[in-house]
This record gives structure tokens, C-alpha cells and sequence, in this order.
């Protein structure tokens, strides 16, 4: 990660001269943490400031003043009741904007803990599981502005502006892009690239670049056009060099939505490029100071219950109630009791609001492109150590088979600060076939996944992973490498964020819905960020923006266009399988699964357990999580 010379130097140079004529000049001096060393270094962690472009950029402005339109209906039209059903991030963002539009939201939670997705808890030992490694980013706009409303931005811990790269054939070996402060976007992303040195040649750069064009020019409407298209189809149709898949798509891929770029949409990786390129600040990261359950849903919860609203946990919806119309006339909820409401929300995993649909509503095309959507699978490993891995302040793409980013939180975040012993938290994927995969892990047993996750930290780790006989994969470490897996946590999310693979985004819903009174929300609901925490939280913003509209008699954006081939079908009435089972994984979440819950996922979500990609039942089948 030296700033290299030579080449590189003459490129800088070249590149100076492209900014001088767009009117822009370097800083004078390279600035420190470019030359910094990666590994080796302090194993303290250092937070940067919070960067100060991300409060200026289009798409903040935009969602501020999304907050400040709704917040001004508080003295407008008629105060509602809202049942909101789900408490992850979409649902709370949801009830926090109905709260400051002056409405009364009770959030509907099935489990004992908020946050869904983004739920963590403790174990036996008092050690902290999150259901996923969340990595917030400069380009999260919406997410920004609720840290803002909220007064929570300490609890983000900046890290430096750089991408991290571990290098596929040089086991043990890092690469970066270094963003040079005071370079402006798109220009720091290039220079990122072109001062990179291992990764790509200059002339796969070189024919990188056009391809790309369009999507920062042309922006969305490109972006969705290349959605019939996987990230190679894309790659094959415009003649970029093969190995731009492996050496950045693969990982880019992974990260965005565990999926191998051969099966996922151009439109993700477009999407992604199109919001963080064109930000100063877009791709900077930052890990939350703990779990998300404790650090972000309950200053949610506070809020909204301090302007009236309720949070409810240990609230699983049974059943959605509909009168002759269609209409909703109450929320039958598992413990015998109805909810009702003016207005009602539903912030539930696709997956189970498949399952939740009412017979009524099963013959509308609406409703019914939700056949197209279903959620992939991933697993998050947190994998505690003897000792203290070499540190690396940040996130790591790991650009191996079985992994997709990690990161060393004993390094990285303060909840899991410890000089002493590292704790790695992984995300495991492709983990299906449907995700580009050849096993089905969720179905493999955890010292089957931890064995081969040994296997590739061997890789990442050389000279200190230990050659230890409880992991065979292990078994070519010498004896130079002394670090010993102590304990371990395998969290199965078998329903994860929708899969994106091509064709799929369009038949994303709107937040409003053909039935009066009845809204949605959900990452997996059209909304202009990806299946994300960002994405989640613009849903639900989207959803209170409805109810409002609504409420003070404002029209509304309106219905997303059905698509044609959905809208010419014919549907018979389907009466809703509803959910089985009471653990997380019921509920679209993650969770440490015993025997039982194996078997539980197994009867429920077959799926997971097909050795046979012509086995899998149809999406909507295969939603049947318990
Ligand atoms: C391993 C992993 C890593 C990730 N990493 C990132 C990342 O780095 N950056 C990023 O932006 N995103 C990341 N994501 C994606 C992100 O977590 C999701 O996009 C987001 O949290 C989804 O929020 P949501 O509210 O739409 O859905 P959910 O979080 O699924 O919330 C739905 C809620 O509904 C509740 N519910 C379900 N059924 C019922 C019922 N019957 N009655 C009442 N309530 C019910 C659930 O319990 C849950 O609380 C990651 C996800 C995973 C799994």
C-alpha cells in the first residue's frame, strides 16, 4: 500500500493535468495516510472525522428535505392511528416519520428484539451476535440525515477512505484504492484505480472505462435498462476484459448483495457505482460502535414513543383481515387479540409478506409480482481467536470463493475493542445455487462451515493461522502459525435481502398500494437505493410520506405501473400459508441454529437443502421459511 513510483508517479502526473483543465489541483503533498503501512500497524483503532461532504450532497438535500415535507404535515389534516408491522429498520424509520408528520404509529414486532436484519443479542457468554457485518456508507443519504435527526452521530465510527483488496494469488498480501482527500468525485474513484497498481493492468483500465460512462451520465434510466443483464452479460456485451470480473466484480458482487456476478443484475452494480461515484465522500465507510438492536433502533424507539407512538415487541401478525371490500379491517395477531388502525403499514420481510397475503388480495397483479422477488441466503460468522490477528483498521474484501467481506472488530469497533485477541466477523457467500454457488450451506452444519472458512483465512492469514487437527482445512499451516480458533457463532439468514438477480427489479412494488389504507414497506420496495440498510430506510420514509400525503388530503406520487406480463395473468384466489414457527428465521431474520432449528428450516425452507438446482420449487413456495 506504498504509494508506488515509477508508473504510477507518471500517471498521477497525467492525471493532475485532466483535473487541471476540469479546474480542479491536487493537494500539494501526498497526504500521510496513503503511505501508511496496512498490516503490522498499531492494532488501535482510529476514527476519522465525520466526513463533512456527505451533509451537501444532491441526494442528502433531497432526503432532508423529504424529512422537513413530512415534519410540516405535524400542523396539517387529521391525526391517524398507524399499525406498523415489523420492527426493522424500515418499519422504525417508517413509524419515526408518521411520529414527526403528528400521527400516532404503534410498530408491530414479532420478535424480542428490533431491528430484523440488523438485530443483534447476546449469548450465554454475554458476547455480542449481530445477525450481519453492516457497513455504513458515505452515499447513505437518508440513513445520514436520520443520524442527524436522531443526534447519533458519535456512535459512527469513520475509517479511512480507502478500499481494501486482499490479493487473490499472493496469500497474505493486501491492495488498495486510496481516496486522495480534495479530489472530487467521480475523479477520486479514477485516480483510486489508476494509482492502484496490482489489480488491473492500464490497459484493462483503460477499456473499463467507456462501458461505464453512460451510468454516470445517462444515470437511472441506463442504470434500469441493463437489468435483464447479469454483471458478465454486461461485461460480454460491451467487451470488458474478463478479468474485471475477478479481479473486482466477484468481490463488488458479494458485497452488494451475496450473489456471484454471473447471476446478479447489472443494474445492482450500476446502481452502486452511480451513487457512491458520485459523491466526494460516497464510498467512505463506517462501522456502528456496537450492536444495531442497542445503538440505532432504540433511539428510534425512544423518539417515537416520546412523541406518542408505541413500539411493540413479542407482536407477531397472524393474519392481515380483510372486509368485503378488500379493505383492511384488522391486524389478528398471534396471541388471539386485533389490532386496528386508521392506516396500516406493513414493513415485513418479502418473503413472509408473500405468506401473509390475503386471499383477496392474491388474484391482484399488484400484489402478485412479488412471485418474482424471494430472499437469498447468507450466513454471518464471528469467529473469536486466541490472539491478536494482524490488525487492519477497516473493511477487507476478501476476493475468495467461499467469503465476501470482513472485518477484524476487535480492531475495528468499540463494542469488540481488544488488544489482546481478535474477533473476525465474516459474511459467508455465495451460500445457493441461485446465488452462484454450488452448495447449499444454510443446509451444511456449522463445523462444516467454520472448517471451510478455516480454509480460506489460511489464505488471508498464512503465517499465523495455526495448523489446529479440530479443522482439516487447516492441516497445511506450518508451525510458525500459532492463532487458534477459541470459539465461534455461525448466524444462517436463509431469507435475506431479495435476491437481484436480472429481470427482477422492476417488479419491485410501490409503497402505495391499489388497497386504500394499506401501504408498504420493506428494502425489497422500489425505492432508488438497493436491497440495504439505506434502502430500508428510505422505504419506510417513503411509506410515512403516503399516510401523509394522504392524510392532509395531498395527492400522492402514485402507483408504480404493473408490469405487463404480470398484469395479463389470471389469478385464482389464494388463501395465505401464513408463517410457522417462532424463531428468527420465522420471521426473515438470522439466528445460531440448534439441531431443532435445522430441522425446523428443513421441513420449511427445502430449498436450502436441495442438492439439485431443478429441485427448487417455485419463489413462491420457496418462501415458506418457519
Ligand atoms: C449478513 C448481512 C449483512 C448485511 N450487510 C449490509 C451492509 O453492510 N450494508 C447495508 O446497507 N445493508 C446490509 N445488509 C442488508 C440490511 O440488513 C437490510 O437491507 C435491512 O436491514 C432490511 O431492513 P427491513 O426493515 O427492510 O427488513 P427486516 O430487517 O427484515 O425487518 C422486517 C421486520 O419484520 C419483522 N416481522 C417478520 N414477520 C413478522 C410478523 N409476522 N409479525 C410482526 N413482525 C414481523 C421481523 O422480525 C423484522 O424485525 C445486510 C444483511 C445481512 C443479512
Amino acid at each position: 500500500v506504498i504509494l508506488h513510483q515509477g508508473r504510477g508517479t507518471h500517471r498521477l502526473q497525467m492525471f493532475t493535468s485532466v483535473l487541471a483543465v476540469a479546474g480542479y489541483t491536487l493537494p500539494a503533498a501526498v497526504p500521510p495516510q496513503v503511505g501508511m503501512p496496512l498490516r503490522g500497524a498499531s492494532p488501535l483503532m482510529k476514527d476519522y472525522p465525520t466526513p463533512k461532504g456527505i451533509f451537501k450532497t444532491d441526494n442528502y438535500l433531497e432526503g432532508q428535505a423529504l424529512s422537513e415535507k413530512i415534519a410540516a404535515y405535524a400542523w396539517q389534516g387529521e391525526k391517524k392511528t398507524v399499525a406498523v408491522i415489523g420492527g426493522g429498520l424500515s418499519g422504525l424509520a417508517c413509524a419515526k416519520y408518521l411520529a414527526d408528520a403528528g400521527h400516532t404509529p404503534v410498530v408491530l414486532e414479532a420478535r424480542d428484539v428490533l431491528g430484523g436484519k440488523v438485530s443483534a443479542w447476546t449469548d450465554e457468554d454475554g458476547d455480542t451476535i449481530e445477525t450481519g457485518l453492516h457497513i455504513f456508507f458515505g452515499a447513505y443519504p437518508n440513513m445520514m440525515r436520520l443520524f442527524t435527526e436522531l443526534g447519533i452521530h458519535d456512535r459512527l465510527q469513520w475509517k479511512v477512505h480507502k478500499m481494501i483488496f486482499a490479493m487473490q494469488q499472493l496469500p497474505g498480501e493486501f491492495t488498495t484504492f486510496d481516496f486522495l482527500p480534495g479530489i472530487p468525485a467521480p475523479f477520486n474513484f479514477g485516480l483510486a484505480i489508476l494509482l492502484n497498481q496490482k489489480m488491473l493492468t492500464l490497459g484493462e483500465k483503460v477499456q473499463t472505462a467507456p462501458p461505464l460512462l453512460p451510468m454516470l451520465v445517462e444515470g437511472q434510466d441506463f442504470i434500469d435498462a441493463q437489468d435483464e443483464l447479469s454483471v458478465l452479460d454486461f461485461m460480454r456485451k460491451y467487451g470488458m476484459p474478463e478479468r474485471i470480473n475477478e479481479e473486482v466484480f466477484i468481490s463488488m458482487a458479494k458485497a452488494l448483495d451475496f450473489i456471484d456476478p454471473d447471476k446478479l443484475s447489472m443494474t445492482v452494480v450500476l446502481t452502486a457505482m452511480n451513487r457512491f461515484l458520485n459523491e466526494d465522500d460516497g464510498l467512505q465507510m463506517a462501522f456502528i460502535d456496537g450492536g444495531q438492536s442497542e445503538r440505532l433502533c432504540e433511539p428510534l424507539k425512544r423518539y417515537i414513543e416520546a412523541r406518542g407512538g408505541e413500539v411493540r415487541l413479542n407482536a407477531p401478525l397472524k393474519e392481515i383481515m380483510t372486509a368485503e371490500d378488500g379493505t383492511v379491517s384488522g391486524l389478528q395477531m398471534r396471541d388471539g387479540s386485533v389490532v386496528t388502525a386508521d392506516e396500516y403499514v406493513s414493513a415485513l420481510p418479502v418473503d413472509v409478506f408473500k405468506r401473509m397475503l390475503p386471499a383477496k388480495w392474491s388474484t391482484m397483479p399488484f400484489f402478485r409480482q412479488t412471485d418474482e422477488l424471494e430472499g437469498i441466503p447468507v450466513i454471518n460468522l464471528h469467529m473469536w481467536f486466541d490472539r491478536k490477528l494482524q490488525g487492519v483498521d477497516h473493511l477487507c474484501f476478501s476476493r475468495s470463493p467461499l467469503l465476501s467481506v470482513y472485518a477484524d472488530m476487535s480492531t475495528t469497533c468499540k463494542e469488540y475493542a481488544d488488544d489482546e485477541r481478535s474477533m473476525l466477523e465474516l459474511v459467508f457467500a455465495p451460500c445457493s445455487k441461485l446465488a452462484g454457488g454450488d452448495t447449499n450451506w444454510i443446509g451444511k452444519s456449522d463445523e462444516e462451515i467454520i472448517d471451510a472458512t478455516m480454509g480460506e483465512l489460511a489464505r488471508l492469514f498464512p503465517t499465523e493461522i495455526a495448523n489446529d487437527e479440530r479443522w482439516p482445512a487447516t492441516s497445511k499451516q506450518t508451525p510458525q502459525g500459532q492463532a487458534r480458533l477459541r470459539k465461534f457463532a455461525v448466524v444462517k439468514v436463509p431469507r435475506s435481502v431479495y435476491a437481484a438477480i436480472p429481470g427482477r427489479n422492476k417488479y419491485r412494488p410501490s409503497q402505495e398500494t391499489p388497497i386504500p389504507r394499506f401501504t408498504l414497506a420493506g428494502d425489497w420496495t422500489s425505492q432508488k437505493f438497493l436491497g440495504s440498510m439505506e434502502g430500508a430506510v428510505l422505504a419506510g420514509k417513503l411509506a410515512a410520506e403516503v399516510v401523509a400525503d394522504r392524510a392532509a388530503g395531498q395527492p400522492t406520487k402514485g402507483l408504480k405501473v404493473v408490469q405487463p406480463d404480470v398484469a395479463a395473468k389470471e389469478y385464482a384466489p389464494k388463501e395465505p400459508p401464513g408463517v410457522k414457527g417462532e424463531g428468527a428465521i420465522a420471521f426473515g431474520g438470522g439466528a445460531v441454529l440448534s439441531d431443532s432449528g435445522m430441522q425446523w428450516v428443513r421441513e420449511n425452507d427445502a430449498a436450502q437443502f436441495d442438492g439439485d438446482e431443478a429441485m427448487r420449487p417455485a419463489p413462491a413456495e420457496a418462501a415458506a421459511v418457519v
